[in-house]
C-alpha cells in the first residue's frame, strides 16, 4: 500500500507494527520470495524484477532471508553441512572439493562447533537452529540479510545470544538488516533507523534515537506506550486500542483512525500523506501537517 523505503548500505532497518499488518510480506517481496502485486524493489539502483539471469542469481543470494521458525526452516531430512552448502553446490558458487571448507568457515562464523556438522536439525536447540539458519545464509556472501522476527521463537536467554551474533556479523562482514519485530525493545538496542507499518503502510520513518524519544504519530505514540516499563510495573498493560482493521477492507480516511485518540472529522475523510515532519524523519498524520 504505497510502502516507500530505502535501506542504506550497513544500515539495521527496523520494520515495526502489529501481527497482521504486512511486515513479512514485505520482507518477503524485499528477498525476491513474492513478487510485488504492484510497484518495484529497487537493488542497488536496479529493478529486482528487470534482472535476468546471472544478475537476478546475484540479487537472490545477496539479499538472505532468517525466518522466524527454525524448526520449520530447516529440512530435517538433511544434515547441517547439506543445509549449509546446499546453495553453493547448487549454484556452483565455489569448486565442489571446496563446498566442505565453506560450510566449516560459515558455521565457525555463527559460533557452531565443527563437530556437529554431521547431525541432523531435531538434534539441536532452538537457538542452534537459529544458527544454523544464519550459517546457511551466510555461506554465499549475502550484502543484506532480511530478518523476520528471528528471535521471536527462541528463549529470552538465548535471544540476546543471537542478537548479539547478529551485531557481531555486522560489523565482520559489513551486512545491511532489514529486522522485522514486534518487539520495540530489540529495535532500539539493535537498529540504526525503524519504520512503523500500520495496515501495509508505512506511517512514521526516522532515526531510532528520535523516535523513541518523541514519537510524532499517533500509532507509533500508541506502541511505545504499550511496552512494558520497570518504573511502571505496577501499572496495567495498554495495548493499543481496538483491533486490526481488515487489510481488504481499510477504513476510509485515516486507516488509524477507528483506533486513533487525537482522531477528527477530516482523519475520516482524507489519507494523510507522507510528509517530512523533521530533517531525517517522516510521517503520515493530519495533525503533523504543518499550514
Ligand atoms: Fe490519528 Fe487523524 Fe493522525 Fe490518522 S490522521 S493518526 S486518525 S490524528
Amino acid at each position: 500500500e504505497g510502502v516507500d523505503l530505502a535501506i542504506e548500505r550497513g544500515e539495521v532497518l527496523g520494520l515495526v507494527g502489529e501481527s497482521g499488518c504486512g511486515k513479512s510480506t514485505l520482507a518477503r517481496v524485499v528477498t525476491g520470495i513474492l513478487p510485488p502485486t504492484a510497484g518495484e524493489v529497487r537493488f542497488e539502483g536496479r529493478p529486482a524484477q528487470a534482472l535476468r539471469g546471472r544478475e537476478r542469481l546475484d540479487y537472490l543470494l545477496a539479499v538472505q532471508m532468517i525466518f522466524q521458525d527454525p524448526f520449520a526452516s530447516l529440512d530435517p531430512r538433511m544434515r547441517v553441512h547439506r543445509i549449509v552448502g546446499e546453495a553453493l553446490s547448487v549454484h556452483k558458487l565455489v569448486p565442489e572439493a571446496e563446498v566442505g571448507a565453506a560450510v566449516d568457515r560459515a558455521l565457525a562464523d555463527v559460533g557452531l562447533d565443527l563437530a556437529y556438522r554431521d547431525r541432523y536439525p531435531h538434534q539441536f536447540s532452538g537457538g542452534q537452529r537459529q544458527r544454523i539458519g544464519i550459517a546457511r545464509a551466510l555461506a554465499v556472501k549475502p550484502r543484506v540479510m532480511v530478518c523476520d522476527e528471528p528471535v521471536a521463537a527462541l528463549d529470552v536467554s538465548i535471544q540476546a545470544q543471537v542478537i548479539n551474533l547478529f551485531l557481531e556479523l555486522r560489523e565482520r562482514h559489513q551486512l545491511t538488516y532489514l529486522f522485522v519485530s514486534h518487539n520495540l525493545g530489540l529495535v532500539r538496542f539493535l537498529c540504526d533507523r525503524v519504520a512503523i507499518m500500520y495496515l501495509g503502510r508505512i506511517v512514521e520513518t526516522g532515526p531510532v534515537a528520535e523516535i523513541f524519544a518523541s514519537p510524532a504519530h499517533p500509532y507509533t505514540q500508541a506502541l511505545l506506550e504499550a511496552i512494558p516499563r520497570l518504573h511502571r510495573r505496577k501499572r496495567a498493560f495498554e495495548p493499543v486500542q481496538g483491533e486490526l482493521p481488515s487489510p481488504l477492507a481499510p477504513p476510509p480516511g485515516c486507516p488509524f483512525h477507528p483506533r486513533c485518540p487525537s482522531a477528527v472529522a477530516r482523519c475520516r475523510e482524507s489519507r494523510p500523506e507522507r510528509r517530512t515532519i523533521a530533517t531525517g524523519r517522516v510521517a503520515a498524520c493530519h495533525l503533523l501537517e504543518k499550514g
